[in-house]
């Protein structure tokens, strides 16, 4: 009870670490500890480990052994505060290759167990349409140049869409000869109907997977693969300062800085909802990263 009042003093804003498990070829972890109560510990490789211990506090951590549902279940309550007319949105932050893709869609050919939270979430808002006909609307924004609406009646017409959009997605990066982790993903869904009470419902649900957070090396690149990585830190730190902005109460909150914020603005301040999934690669190649998420996630909460 009184940790729900502090976060309600804290505003609409929650962050959720998510660490992925650590693979075969990849050698010592940096992950010390994660407890029930959302905090983590990590260790500096470069430091003894009497001086490595790095602490960090989130709303909740979800190790590797985490299942989607474990983490939909904690996501479910805001996503469904959606149907009492608040706006939400959930961002997937981190490095390429943290995990990003596998929370919000699931791992490449995935199971119905893999899901991620844009199906999950979806299907669980149909099932209270279902219960209220209401009408839903997916909808990939307003001013964007090849953004297309579509109403759709079922999970299934839902499922088709988002794996429309990611082969888009896919596409798009390899005729730039680049990678998809280039570029934001951002689902929208409007939902429009009658409250349990009668009066007329309107809210969205923004699902948003970020490009990767990584610093380029601006030795390694020019030209446009330059301009894109500027165009995506610049991006990123515009959304790090609206959140921090919402979180610190600001009176100015400075929406207009990069399109993406400008496109989000409706799911974020006001009476809206915000969750930040901040995921780590737990390997030591990945510490200096690991740091800079964890900054970041810090700063927003
Ligand atoms: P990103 O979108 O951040 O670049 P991905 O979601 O593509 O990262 O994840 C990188 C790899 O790690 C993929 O092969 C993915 O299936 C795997 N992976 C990520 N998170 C998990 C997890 N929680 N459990 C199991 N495998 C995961
Ligand atoms: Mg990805």
């Amino acid at each position: 009870k009184l940790y729900n009042m502090v976060q309600d003093l804290k505003g609409n804003i929650r962050v959720y670490c998510r660490v992925r498990p650590i693979f075969n070829s990849e050698m010592n972890g940096v992950i010390d500890y994660i407890g029930k109560d959302g905090s983590l510990f990590v260790l500096d490789p470069s430091k003894p480990y009497k001086d490595a211990r790095k602490t960090f506090q989130f709303n909740q951590v979800f190790g590797p052994t985490a299942t989607q549902d474990d983490v939909f279940r904690e996501t479910q309550p805001l996503i469904r505060s959606v149907m009492d007319g608040y706006n939400v949105c959930i961002f997937a932050y981190g490095q390429t290759g943290s995990g990003k893709t596998y929370t919000m869609s699931g791992p490449p050919g995935r199971s119905a167990t893999e899901m991620g939270i844009n199906y999950l979430a979806l299907s669980d808002l149909f099932l209270i349409c279902d219960k209220r006909k209401d009408m839903m609307t997916e909808d990939d924004g307003l001013s964007l140049p090849d953004a297309t609406m579509h109403s759709v009646n079922s999970t299934k017409d839902v499922l088709q869409l988002m794996e429309a959009g990611e082969v888009n997605r896919a596409v798009s990066s390899t005729s730039m000869n680049n990678r998809s982790s280039r570029s934001h993903s951002i689902f929208m869904v409007h939902v429009r109907g009658k409250d349990t009470s009668g009066g007329t419902l309107r809210s969205c649900l923004h699902l948003v997977d970020l490009a990767g957070s990584e610093r380029v090396d601006k030795s390694e690149v020019t030209g446009d693969r330059l301009k894109e990585a500027q165009y995506i830190n610049k991006s990123l730190s515009c959304l790090g300062d609206v959140i921090s902005a919402l979180a610190q109460k600001n009176s100015h909150i400075p929406y207009r800085n990069s399109k993406l914020t400008l496109l989000l603005q409706d799911s974020l301040g006001g009476q809206a909802k915000t969750l930040m999934f901040a995921h780590l690669s737990p390997e030591e190649d990945s510490f200096g990263e690991t740091i800079s998420t964890l900054k970041f996630a810090q700063r927003v909460s």
